[in-house]
């Protein structure tokens, strides 16, 4: 007999942009904010049985500053609909110049960029990290497939 494992997982999932343009107070970059969903569950062998909690978090899509939202609240802000006129696609980057030689070194050769479809701009969002900050930060805004590329 094997041991069940049993408690809650949290899933996250960016749903769009929504509401106006907006200046953030921290990085003075201007967009609409991302909307990024947060359901806990309670699962029994990683299968996930009942729904226990749902938050959105609003936050700026370059830095990621922002606030948490009751689900009814951010429901309500994102009841327009994002009309897709903003358009940010994550990429990483793996820089193998960057990449320690000694084996036991952390490989912090990875960066997380932020290409914007419209202005053509290609923002960073982190640099010098290693790939399991990359993959929190993908977590933290609900990122599901990024591509990377290997660059020299
Ligand atoms: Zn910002």
């Amino acid at each position: 007999m094997g041991a069940i494992y049993y408690g809650t997982r949290t899933f996250s999932k960016h749903v769009g942009y929504f509401g106006p343009v907006q200046e953030c107070v921290n990085c003075q970059r201007s967009y609409k904010k991302a909307y990024v969903k947060y359901s806990s569950w309670f699962h029994i062998d990683y299968i996930p049985i009942v729904p226990t909690k749902t938050v959105y978090f609003k936050a700026c899509p370059v830095c990621g500053h922002g606030v948490e939202l009751k689900s009814k609240e951010a429901k309500a802000e994102m009841a327009g609909g994002d009309d897709g006129s903003q358009v940010l696609t994550p990429h990483v980057k793996h820089v193998l110049s960057k990449k320690p030689k000694g084996i036991m070194k952390a490989d912090n050769s990875y960066e997380l960029w932020l290409k914007d479809e419209v202005s053509g701009e290609d923002i960073l969002i982190a640099g010098d990290v290693e790939k399991e900050v990359i993959k929190s930060l993908k977590k933290e805004r609900g990122y599901k497939k990024v591509p990377t590329e290997k660059v020299e």
